[in-house]
Parts: C-alpha cells; structure tokens; sequence
C-alpha cells in the first residue's frame, strides 16, 4: 500500500467521526501524492504525514456565561494547534452551533497550507465554540467573550498563538475578546487580529478576504486570457466574505446578481446593492428578507437556490460543502466559466470533481481565501513595528501576496503535470514548504 493510503487509513479509523476532517485530509493527501511518492523513503522514516494529520495540541474547555435573564449556559469550547513548522499558529474563531472538534480540524489542517502560500512566517490553527451569538443581546454576546477569553488566554501569544474572526466572530466579538485579554494580562499585544482601527486593527483587514477571492479570481482569469469585467457573477453568503467580495466584484466590473444567508437567497438582476447589504447584515443583524426594502426589483426566495442563477463566475462565500453536485450539474448546464470558493471547502468533493471534468477553472478556498489570514499577518507586522499603514499600502500588498499565490499554484501544478488544476498545484505549494520546515526542525 502506498504512504498516502496508509496514513489515509489511520484517518478514516482514528477519526471516523470527523467527516469534515476526513474530507479535507483526503483531498490534501490525494492531491499531494506525486511530490509523497517521490520522497517516500524520507518522509516514512520522520513519519511525516502521521505528524502532519495530527494537531500539535487541541485545547478543550467549557464556557459558563450568563443570559440577560440570569439563566446560566455552558457551551463547549476549542482550540486546535495544528501545526507551528512555520510559524505561531494563525487561524479565525468560529461561533456557530455546528462547532464540533471535527470542523475545527479540519479548518486547522486547512489553515496550514493555506498560511503556508501566502509566503508568511505563520503556522495553522482554528478555534471557536459551539455557542450561537443569532439572536443574543451585545451584553450577551459580551459575557461570552469574555468568559471564553478568560481560559484562551492561557494557550495565546503574538509568538505563539495569535486568533483571528471566522463565522460569527467579526468587529463586536474580537473587540470583546480583545479587551478582556487586555484586563487579564495588562499587556497590549498583538494577540488578536481584525481588531478596531482604534485600538491597532489594520486598515483593509475587513475587505481583505473578499477583495483577496477577486484579485486571486482575475489573476486566474488573466492567465487563461479571460476578463472579469463584464462577467455575471453568483455569490452565497452575506456575511464578511461576501460582502467585500461583492464589492470588488462590482469595482472591477462585473455584475453580482445573487447573495444568501442561512435562511434564503436574493436574486437582483439590477446588481447586489452592497450598502443596502452592510446596513441589513452588519448594522441590523437582520435577515435578506428585508433586502426587498431597499430594493423593490429584486426577489427573494427562502432556502438555497443561488447555483440555479445563470452565471459566469460562482463564488461560494458562506460555509462548508453548500455547494454539492447537483448544484454542480446545474451550473456546468448554465455554463458557467469559473467556481473559485471564498469560503473554506464550502464544494463537496464530488462537486469538485464534476466542476474540473467538466472543464470549470476551479480555485480552492485555501489559495482564493488567503488574502484574510495574509492581512491577519500584516497586521501583526503593524503591531510589531508601532505603526499603521495607509489603506493603501495593505491592499497594495495584499493585491501582491494573492497574484504571487495564483502564479505559484498554477507554476506547482504545472510542474508536476497537472496544468490548470489548482486544487493540486494549492496542495503542492503549500505542502512543500511545512514538509521542508518539518524535516528541517527533526522529530517534534
Ligand atoms: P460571517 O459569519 O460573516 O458570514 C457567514 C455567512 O454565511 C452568513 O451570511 C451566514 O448566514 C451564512 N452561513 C453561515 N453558516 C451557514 C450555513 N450553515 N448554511 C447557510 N448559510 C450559512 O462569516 P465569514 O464571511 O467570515 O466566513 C464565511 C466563510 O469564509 C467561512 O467558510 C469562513 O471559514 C471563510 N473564511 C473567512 C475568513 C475571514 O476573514 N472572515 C477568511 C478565510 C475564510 P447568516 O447571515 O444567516 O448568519
């Protein structure tokens, strides 16, 4: 049996119930084969895939917090220290009901190679909590935080672990987190990052993963001589990913015509309004049943329905495996040119599959999305040299960090003759890099 084979059946029979873990592991392992098969005898000997698929360490702990009405709640908390070959651990903090120790691996196993391409010194991680913040008060949400800081404190350091947002954690709740860290420690250090502008965040950090799906899209685009401007464009989500994804989508001219959250979906033929967007998702905490409001042409419809649009470009920004195979069938039958995923695994692998057979550009999220963590990074640098950069400049780099990352993913599948695949060439880049880091530093 090959190593990739082997250590994928110590997967599926140690983790047999993480399927998320199981489903990332298996395209990073699959994918990574012929570099494997060509260093099989060195990396059996430092056991290096069997280190690889198991985080260095992952903290569980309980969150007690009390409700507006005196009731206690306990919700279950994690983080997962995948892997620090390159760097402090870096990776966003989900709050979603669906948080179970199988999806923060998975995100963690991810985080690795996607921090890996974008060229910075920063190693992989995922936390979060299974705790809901839909429909909590601010001073819920606040109490929350701040009992969730009060045990991460512990495990976090600008050196050793810094966490960032994800699902449910934006501005509000890393400004919570944040100052309790700050009362616990007394110490102002770069522990967090998508922080306030008032209190060291970086300028272009909120737009920065969005705006990173479309300049790594039109790059992609560019190297096959196809322009994004002009092109119509489906989108899912409304949170921050889609947002700034809408937005950049709209500056470089194309039309987004489709937005969703998790209870339906609008189609507005006119082009999304992102203001409208801001005010409903980020000032109201509101449903897109009220986008119809501010935008009488438009529809909305409940439950899923975005991949039934007729589009060029489809640009996944909401959660894992949304987009599954018939949404696949459905968007290949309408033609579509490019799916390049704003969000993490959000296609199933089967659609995956489909979409790449069927001859779609396809661009994982760990290359597409890596403009957030890229920026997550900047930030520290910020922090660490006492200074801000004008918007200006970090979107500038940023712009740099996601064309470097689309040459080197399509130049490493190139090389190992897989042109045009970027899943393989996304897997390549950034495994090559931890492996040399890996063997580099013995067996830790
Ligand atoms: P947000 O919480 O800001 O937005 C998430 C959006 O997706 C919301 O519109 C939400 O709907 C919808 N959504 C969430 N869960 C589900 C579900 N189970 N079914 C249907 N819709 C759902 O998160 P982000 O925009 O930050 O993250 C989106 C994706 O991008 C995630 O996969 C995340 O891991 C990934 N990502 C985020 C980065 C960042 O910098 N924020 C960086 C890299 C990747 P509703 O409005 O109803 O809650």
């Amino acid at each position: 049996m090959s190593y990739v084979d082997e250590v994928m059946e110590i997967i599926r029979k140690k983790d047999a119930n993480e399927p998320e873990f199981i489903q990332a592991a298996s395209e990073v392992l699959e994918s990574i084969r012929p570099v494997v098969d060509a260093n099989e005898e060195v990396y059996r000997k430092a056991a290096l895939l069997e280190r690889l698929i198991e985080p260095e360490r992952v903290i569980t702990f309980r969150v007690p917090w009390t409700d507006d009405a005196g009731n206690v709640h306990v919700n279950r908390a994690f983080r997962v220290q995948f892997n620090s070959a390159i760097g402090p651990y870096k990776g966003g903090l989900r709050l979603h009901p669906s948080v179970y120790i199988g999806i923060l691996k998975f995100l963690g196993f991810e985080q690795i190679f996607k921090n890996s391409l974008t060229g910075l010194p920063i190693g992989g991680g995922k936390g979060g909590s299974d705790f809901d913040p839909k429909g909590k008060s601010d001073a819920e949400v606040m109490r929350f935080c701040q009992s969730f800081m009060t045990e991460l404190y512990k495990y976090i350091g600008p050196d050793e672990d810094v966490p960032a947002g994800d699902i449910g954690v934006g501005g509000r709740e890393i400004g919570f987190m944040y100052g309790q860290y700050k009362r616990i420690t007394g110490q102002y250090q770069s522990v967090l990052t998508g922080k306030g502008l008032t209190y060291g965040g970086s300028l272009a950090r909120t737009e920065a993963t969005g705006y990173g799906v479309l300049y790594f899209a039109q790059e992609i685009l560019k190297l096959r001589g196809i322009e994004l401007a002009g092109k119509t464009v489906a989108i899912s989500g409304a949170g921050n990913v889609a947002t700034y994804a809408i937005q950049k989508a709209q500056q470089l001219g194309a039309k987004v015509v489709t937005c969703s959250d998790s209870t339906g979906w609008v189609y507005d033929p006119d082009g999304i309004d992102v203001a409208a967007l801001k005010e409903i998702k980020e000032v109201k905490r509101a449903r897109l049943t009220e986008y119809k409001n501010y935008r009488p042409n438009s529809e909305y419809h409940e439950g899923k329905g975005v991949w039934t649009v007729k589009c060029d470009l489809a640009l996944p920004c909401a959660t894992q495996n949304e987009l599954q195979l018939e949404d696949a069938k459905t968007l290949v039958a309408n033609g579509v040119t490019m799916v390049c995923e704003g969000a993490n695994m959000p296609t199933t692998l089967e659609a995956t599959k489909y979409l790449q057979e069927n001859g779609v550009i396809f661009c994982p999220g760990k290359a597409a999305n890596a403009g957030g963590v890229a920026t997550s990074a900047l930030e520290m640098s910020q922090n660490a040299e006492r200074l801000s950069w004008t918007f200006e400049e970090v979107d500038s780099k940023l712009k740099q960090i996601m064309i470097n990352i689309a040459h080197n993913v399509s130049d490493a599948a190139a090389k190992y003759g897989f042109e045009g695949d970027y899943v393989v060439g996304a897997n390549i880049a950034g495994f090559e890099k931890v492996a040399d880091a890996m063997l580099a530093q013995g067996i830790v």
